[in-house]
């Protein structure tokens, strides 16, 4: 079982010396126990401590990387059940299915789709995370054209045979990129384990149910492996779902380590709809990792929609950079808006700009990610703040005039505004809808 931080703090030097940048070694011990921090931050703890906290301050479900550089994927360490509970932090990827039997022309143009199968929301760019290439073939050489040629995607990639001979050859040119080798089974451990021991490469295993997973993963644990992945997709979806859950709980609530991996699940109905949803299914309960062969951005928009929104922290609102930003052919005249850090109320104002056609820089407040309203009901948009942007060299470097628009919501603050910063302060629209009759009267009269 997991340590609590009172325990922990029994293990520490007590010394409060501050290295690892906590105050105390009290507090320390409270971020080690939230796993907030890791032991390696304490430079003194001793060898016996070490040794005992190690066990203990590992994540009950281990974090696990696909590929290499700012691309890489990284599933696990996933501390709850529900993300009513804290929150859920490494999003489920998507590895689309790239068959090697396809021919050359089908195979560039499958790929030159995934290239371009990326969309923006609230300020993020959503695309699929990884390329898994399947040897249907069973053959060498197509096995080995492909994963050359989904190379040059430069995602993470999953490599799926079950011949540890056709891995082997392929991950000679490929294995510092990092790929899942998929995957072991019952049949095949040995020479899967030998492969990822000798290529140094995450490592599936695959099993039809729990009890034949266990042993085997135990297995291969024992071999030395660390970074796992459990396959545990079964003949049905409903199947796939109650494994996913079952892990999960056994991991967190019942702390067994040897299911303490990022799961993985392969969709393949044969229906693009029906597998929509069952790929949905498999993000809300509970997939690291799920591959399917859905290509077409109708399908991959709703998926990567429902994963962006899972996996974003209710606690923490989506934030946009604070910052001057130009919207059109801005000149030093152009008109000056205030607005939040709140992506949903920047992008809508910014929308509402952009459709004016009145080019206009939008000056953005950090407000911890809350709207007009809420941010200056609890303090964080003020007038001096506003002010100190007005008056920062970034506005002033841009902007000629002093003449600031701010939201109709909280015009109560013009006075205030005016006589902290100097500028003529415009009381703009309520909503964002009125922005553009808003620019093109009152402040082409102004
Ligand atoms: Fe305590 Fe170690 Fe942190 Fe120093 S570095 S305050 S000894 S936990």
């Amino acid at each position: 079982m997991a340590l609590k931080a009172l325990d922990i703090f029994k293990l520490l030097p007590k010394t409060n010396c501050k290295k690892c940048g906590c105050p105390t070694c009290l507090a320390f011990a409270m971020k080690l126990a939230q796993k907030q921090t890791s032991l390696d931050q304490c430079p003194d703890v001793s060898e016996a401590s070490q040794a005992e906290l190690a066990g203990a301050s590992a994540p009950p479900i281990r974090l696990v990387t696909i590929g290499v550089g700012p691309g890489q994927l990284a599933i696990g360490n996933e501390t709850v059940l529900f993300r009513h509970e804290e929150s859920f932090y490494h999003p489920a990827g998507f590895g689309v299915m790239v068959s090697d039997t396809l021919d050359a022309a089908a195979l560039q143009a499958r790929l030159a789709l995934l290239r371009k199968l990326k969309f923006v929301r609230v300020g993020m760019e959503l695309h699929a995370q990884a390329v898994a290439i399947v040897n249907a073939s069973g053959q060498a050489a197509p096995f080995a054209q492909a994963v050359q040629a989904a190379r040059a995607l430069e995602l993470p990639m999953i490599l799926m045979s079950s011949q540890a001979a056709h891995l082997d050859a392929v991950l000679a040119a490929c294995a510092d990129q990092r790929p899942l080798i998929h995957a072991a089974t019952d049949a095949t451990a040995d020479a899967f384990i030998a492969l990822a021991k000798a290529r140094h490469g995450p490592l599936a295993v695959a099993a039809p149910d729990l009890d034949k997973l266990v042993p085997l993963v135990a297995k291969v644990r024992a071999a030395g492996i660390q970074d796992i992945v459990l396959d545990v997709t079964t003949a049905g979806g409903s199947g796939t779902l109650q494994a996913l859950t079952a892990v999960r709980r056994l991991a967190l609530k019942k702390n067994l380590r040897v299911l303490g991996y990022p799961c993985l699940a392969i969709c393949r109905q044969a229906d693009p709809l029906a597998q929509v949803a069952e790929c949905s299914m498999y993000v809300a309960k509970y997939a690291g990792l799920v591959l399917t062969e859905l290509h077409q951005p109708e399908q991959m928009l709703p998926l990567l929609t429902v994963t962006q929104n899972l996996y974003t922290d209710p606690r923490k609102p989506i934030q946009v950079e604070a910052k001057l930003n130009a919207i059109g052919a801005v000149t030093p005249d152009s008109p000056l808006l205030i607005t939040t850090n709140f992506s949903l109320t920047y992008y809508t104002v910014a929308g509402e700009v952009e459709a004016s056609r009145v080019p206009a820089y939008i000056g953005v407040l950090d407000t911890e990610g809350t709207s007009v309203l809420t941010a200056f009901a609890s303090d964080k948009l003020t007038s001096e703040k506003i002010a100190a942007f007005l008056n920062s060299d970034e506005v002033k470097s841009k902007v000629a005039h002093r003449k600031v628009i701010i939201p109709g919501y909280i015009a109560v603050m013009s006075g205030s505004l005016k006589e902290d910063s100097g500028w003529t302060v415009l009381v703009g629209p309520r909503e964002a809808s009125g922005i553009s009759k808003f620019l093109k009267t009152t402040w082409a009269n102004a």
